[in-house]
């Protein structure tokens, strides 16, 4: 169940490559955080912003839900962020309050079809913590779609693949365009109709750039993607906001 001003702990910290930095986190109480797997919590980094409010921040669980006292988050550094560097550099020990679990980012319980999950960036948190409690619950085909600039951006393939339960695959598109390019939204759409034509597919879930997603999205469903099985959350670039 969503809690909201949850006293947490960072129970253990680790860089993974350049780009990014592994939390393990536990509540302060030692209580259960209950979420599923696609669910996100938001944190209160305690940082204020220049018009005076404080950065919080969401951050997908990237752990499988069969562990539930103490949950792993990966942080990418974004430039001047205030909410990613703090996160980046935070001690071990410290204490800080999340909100949570959100999200209707997940497969239904018992799933036992064939999912695709479409993951650009960051948004590969999302599609770890989704395809390790689907496995859990018995989901037999998972496959994992990753549209990412290259192999330093965030974690490291080999941290990926080792976290992947056996019933998934996963197929890294590398050398993908940079967010922000013009020519993303496209490229992303060709890339995942030919993983569409791969199916059939029962259920497909998007997490990561809203710019690309949600096209892809609409491209899914105009090739015949099971209505209402398409789910996505956004992680930067949503459309649905004024600003991320
Ligand atoms: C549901 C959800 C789950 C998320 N899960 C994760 C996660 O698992 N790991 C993670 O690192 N981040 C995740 N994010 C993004 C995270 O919430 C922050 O936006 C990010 O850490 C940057 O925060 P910041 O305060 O440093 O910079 P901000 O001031 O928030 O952002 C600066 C700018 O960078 C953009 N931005 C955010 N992320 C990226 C990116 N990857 N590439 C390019 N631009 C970006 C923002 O939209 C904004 O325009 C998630 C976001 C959502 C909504």
């Amino acid at each position: 169940m969503a809690t909201q001003g949850t006293r947490i702990r960072i129970a253990c910290a680790e860089p993974l490559g350049p780009g990014a930095r592994l939390l393990r986190i536990e509540r302060a109480d030692g209580a259960e955080v209950g979420f599923a797997g696609g669910q996100y919590v938001i944190i209160n980094t305690g940082v204020t912003l220049p018009g005076g409010k404080l950065a919080k921040r969401a951050y997908s669980l990237l752990s499988s839900d069969a562990e539930q006292r103490a949950v792993e988050i990966a942080v990418k550094r974004i430039a001047a962020g205030p909410g990613s560097n703090m996160l980046s550099d935070i001690a071990v020990g410290a204490e800080l309050e999340w909100s949570g679990p959100w999200g209707k980012l997940r497969l239904p319980d018992g799933f036992s079809g064939r999912a695709l999950v479409v993951a650009t960036d960051t948004g590969i948190t999302a599609a770890l913590g989704i395809a390790r409690s689907a496995a859990a619950a018995g989901a037999r085909q998972l496959e994992l779609l990753w549209l990412v600039e290259s192999a330093a951006y965030f974690l490291p393939e080999p941290f990926v693949r080792d976290r992947l339960p056996a019933a998934a695959s996963l197929t890294i598109a590398g050398g993908f365009l940079p967010v922000g390019h013009p020519e993303r939204p496209a490229r992303a759409c060709a890339i995942a109709e030919e993983q569409l034509a791969r199916g059939p597919y029962d259920a497909v879930l998007c997490a990561g750039d809203g710019a690309v997603l949600y096209p892809v999205r609409d491209r899914l469903a105009s090739l015949g993607a099971p209505e209402g099985a398409v789910l996505l959350e956004s992680f930067f670039n949503n459309p649905l906001k004024k600003s991320t």
